[in-house]
């Protein structure tokens, strides 16, 4: 962090630096990607899969905060957080000092084989945060994907029920069972069946597909161990759940004996204002699903059941990394920094990032409509706003000009950019990216 803080004090101009680069505004110094970033790139190409996601040239240096450098020396905002993993942006010297504490104690002992603190006071402060007064208890992985396939082993152990139904634009992973679950994009699925064969879809949000056609035609209840849900659709588009969805799927639930699981892998743990996104809807799931953030940057997943329903003995499950000590420590750290001051500021500056986000759909012919609570907000790119007919292709161009103007975002769904600041952002990051942006939907709209 030393190194960093260097850095930025000499390449970034401050008051008393370049007058027209106030704190807050990225600085492009060289056309990126740079000569730096286009070497690395060259490497990567030749050594990383192409399976990954990139959308455009970004070669991280360092960062600090909210600003990431490049590899050439450019200053970016960042409002993708790592997608959504950077709760207090980059380095924070709080989760820095947590992560160095520990390290200097033990790295990793495997939290299934033997016991050490951290991973229990981790444990317990989640199960406190879990929404519903029933005592719960915790399985720790590694990523999103295996929090997902812990849920849906516990789910089909306890029920002894086969089944699952998930909805058409989640995304719950990638590895073969939540990609069983997972249905927004063909290409997670292309020539990799057969996937778990009992998983039905439904629309998102329609309480009624389900009660009369999957119960009645395919999926009998008294099969179904679950029933998915994101109670924010995140890579999908950041479709927030209709107002009367998740209540009546919970009751739904409840009738038919069959466990609900919320997937708050992106959208929990303070992003949408409130700890956990189904407390919204004043919710409680029967087990809750945490990743990204949770590990404040380093690899955590969490499954958190219901007491009663962990009913599996020793070796049922398990994992080697799960839980490591690091990822626990600035985990804690993380859980305690959201309680402290991200979830006020994730409100305030929601409501900020949310008012500006309306102001572009108002101003501008090519933005659809806004989505999302809070920090974890979208705009739709359309073709027309009269029909909101998706426009994919000047989405990924708009993106890729803010990145050449210095603000990192990331699409989602077919045509939504998504902002997901650390819940630590500042109003005057927000101004500046927001006015960036601004400019670049104004230069698309001249040539569109
Ligand atoms: N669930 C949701 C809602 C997600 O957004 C993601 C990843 O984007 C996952 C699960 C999978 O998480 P991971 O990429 O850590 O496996």
């Amino acid at each position: 962090m030393a190194v960093g803080m260097r850095r930025r004090a000499a390449r970034v101009p401050g008051a008393e630096g370049n007058g027209n680069v106030t704190r807050y505004e990225p600085e492009i110094v060289v056309a990126p990607p740079g000569p730096k970033a286009r070497k690395i790139i060259e490497r990567d190409n030749k050594f990383i899969t192409p399976a990954y996601t990139r959308s455009y040239p970004f070669v991280i240096d360092h960062g600090q905060g909210s600003f990431a450098w490049d590899v050439d020396g450019n200053r970016f905002i960042d409002f993708t957080a790592g997608v959504a993993v950077n709760a207090f942006g980059h380095a924070h010297p709080e989760i820095v000092r947590a992560v160095e504490e520990q390290a200097r104690k033990f790295l990793h002992m495997a939290g299934t084989d033997f016991y050490y603190d951290v991973m229990a006071e981790l444990a317990e402060r989640l199960c406190a945060i879990a929404p519903g007064k029933s005592p719960k208890q915790c399985f720790l992985a590694n990523s999103g994907t295996e929090a997902i396939e812990a849920a849906i082993k516990l789910a089909r152990f306890a029920t002894r029920r086969p089944r699952m139904i998930a909805f058409y634009n989640c995304f719950h992973g990638r590895s073969m069972g939540s990609l069983s679950l997972t249905a927004s994009k063909a290409v997670h699925r292309r020539h990799f069946s057969p996937l778990l064969g009992d998983v039905s879809h439904a629309p998102y949000g329609d309480l009624d597909f389900i009660e009369n056609i999957l119960f009645k035609k395919t999926t009998p209840p008294e099969d179904v161990a679950a029933i998915f849900v994101e109670p924010i659709q995140g890579e999908g588009g950041y479709k927030v759940a209709p107002k009367e969805f998740l209540p009546g799927l919970r009751r739904l639930c409840d009738k038919h004996g069959i466990l609900m699981v919320a997937d708050e892998v992106q959208a929990g743990l303070g992003r949408t204002g409130k700890m956990n996104a189904v407390d919204h809807w004043g919710v409680v799931p029967d087990i809750i699903c945490w990743a990204k953030p949770v590990g404040g940057g380093l690899p955590l997943g969490v499954m958190c059941a219901r007491k009663d329903l962990h009913k599996w003995p020793s070796g049922a499950h398990a994992n080697t990394f799960g839980g490591n000590a690091l990822a626990c420590a600035a985990g804690l750290k993380t859980l305690e920094l959201i309680e402290r001051e991200g979830l006020k500021n994730a409100r305030e500056m929601g409501d900020v990032l949310i008012g500006k986000l309306n102001d572009l759909v108002a101003r501008h012919s090519i933005v659809g409509e806004r989505r999302g609570l809070a920090l974890m907000s979208a705009v739709t790119i359309v073709k027309d706003k009269q029909t909101q007919a998706p426009d994919h292709d000047l989405r990924d161009t708009i993106v890729n000009r803010c990145f050449e103007r210095g603000l990192l975002l990331l699409g989602c769904g077919e045509n939504a950019i998504r902002f997901l600041p650390a819940l630590n952002v500042e109003r005057g990051h927000i101004d500046a990216a927001l006015s960036i942006l601004d400019d670049v939907l104004k230069d698309a709209c001249r040539t569109a």
